[in-house]
């Protein structure tokens, strides 16, 4: 165990060595009562840009003063901004642009692509998924799945931890794809799962579903802006994610998902809508509906350019600061966090439990502190550490590259240490 100052010295010499350290200056942190609060919630809803009021203001002016005409006038035309997302989004997610469209929300998303991707035919008719995915995913995919006329109790097939254990194995989710086989006509698994944080293997997963003859998408949602990804080269068929966790778009921002390149040129069902339609004929408004080449193809209705312009002052943040460096202070942060919480379930064994394995983590940390839970997390509400909790006896904490720092993480330690110190006396 390390005396608890030096943990504070290297926290302020990891900060002073801090690359990035500037770009905290760029996000609006939340206060109370006078203070500045540390957020460890950017996995919940990542911070607001200092750059979007500007942003959302633009938007507004050239409505006024262009009226219509802004989708094509002015100095940054509506028309323009689902693109340049994309473009800014692809390296973020190892994609290529053509394979990423900026559009409605996540769910919505997923239905389009299930809408696509979801063919039950012959003995193909299974999904194999993971047990307790976010509800959302659960009940869409119970909607498409009823929605085939098929029984959702029959066809979903949900992969769940072993008894006494909190995280899934590689294996079993391997294993359940060779099982299933040529039964499976998706599988389709939450890139990070959002309750243990746990990062499954992407690559392998969508290997295995591909031998099986099975197609396999993902949901990043708690994956997307926080792990390295590779879409492009893992071959993965099809994801979605929202854009308002750690890729701070705001509340509600306009989702995003990806169609591999693979699928440009087929014939397969685009959901449809005009604003999918090839944008060099859009506006002739002809009765055949000819999809644009790429993931745009799958685009429905018009753009919210109310929120594109907050998304976009988002993610040039992430183009400056550079998607590598944005890696290497996520591992530097998560090695400290890992480094003090280990410090903490030393000096107060059985107390807390980190669920989320070290090795497949990103930024979030999933605690369990099966006796004073409740208390703990209060305490550190008080003490303005924002993190959320999760029954029963999970609290998720997600220090995020952009605007955390190594200090807060110590703040985060001292708090829990003094917290468990007096709740066991
Ligand atoms: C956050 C989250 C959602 C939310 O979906 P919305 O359509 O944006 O409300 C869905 N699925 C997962 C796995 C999530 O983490």
């Amino acid at each position: 165990m390390m005396d608890p100052r030096k943990y504070k010295e290297h926290a302020e010499a990891l900060d002073r060595e801090d690359s990035l350290a500037s770009f905290r200056q760029r996000f609006r942190l939340p206060h109370g009562h006078g203070a500045e609060k540390t957020y460890f919630l950017g996995n919940s809803l990542g911070l607001q840009p200092v750059a979007a009021r500007g942003a959302v203001d633009a938007v507004l002016g050239e409505w006024e003063e262009h009226g219509v005409e802004a989708f094509f006038e002015g100095e940054d035309p509506w028309m323009k901004k689902q693109e340049q997302l994309a473009v800014l989004m692809a390296p973020i997610v190892g994609a290529r642009p053509s394979e990423v469209s900026i559009q409605d929300a996540l769910t919505i998303n997923l239905h389009l692509l299930f809408s696509t991707f979801y063919k039950p035919s012959g003995r193909r008719t299974r999904i194999l998924c993971e047990a307790k995915a976010f509800p959302s995913d659960q009940y869409m995919m119970h909607a498409q799945v009823a929605g085939h006329g098929l029984d959702p109790g029959n066809e979903i097939i949900e992969v769940g931890p072993r008894e006494g254990e909190a995280t899934l194995r590689h294996e079993d989710i391997i294993n359940a794809i060779k099982t299933y086989g040529d039964e499976l006509a998706l599988v389709f698994f939450g890139g990070v799962n959002y309750y243990t944080g746990q990062l499954l293997d992407i690559a392998s997963i969508t290997r295995a579903a591909h031998e099986a003859g099975a197609i396999a998408g993902f949901d990043l949602a708690h994956a997307a802006g926080n792990m390295d990804l590779e879409l492009h080269d893992w071959n993965v068929d099809f994801a979605a994610w929202c854009n308002y966790k750690y890729l701070n778009g705001g509340p509600g921002a306009i989702a995003s998902l990806f169609v591999h390149e693979t699928h440009h040129e087929t014939s397969l069902p685009r959901p449809g809508g005009w604003w999918g339609n090839d944008a060099g004929t859009r506006f002739l408004m002809e009765k055949e509906f000819r999809p644009a080449t790429g993931a745009a193809g799958w685009q429905v209705g018009t753009p919210p350019a109310l929120l594109m312009a907050t998304l976009l002052a988002s993610l040039k943040i992430f183009d400056e600061a550079g998607w590598k460096n944005i890696q290497n202070k996520r591992g530097s942060l998560g090695a400290f966090l890992d480094e003090v919480l280990d410090d903490i379930m030393k000096r107060y064994p059985g107390e807390v439990q980190c669920l989320t394995p070290a090795a497949t983590a990103g930024c979030q940390r999933s605690l369990f502190l099966p006796q004073f839970g409740k208390d703990v997390f209060n305490r550190l509400t008080g003490k303005g550490i924002m993190t959320d909790w999760r029954e029963p006896g999970v609290v998720r904490v997600a220090p995020v590259p952009l605007y955390n720092t190594h200090q807060e993480i110590f703040r985060l330690y001292q708090t829990l240490e003094e917290a468990l110190a007096t709740l066991k006396t």
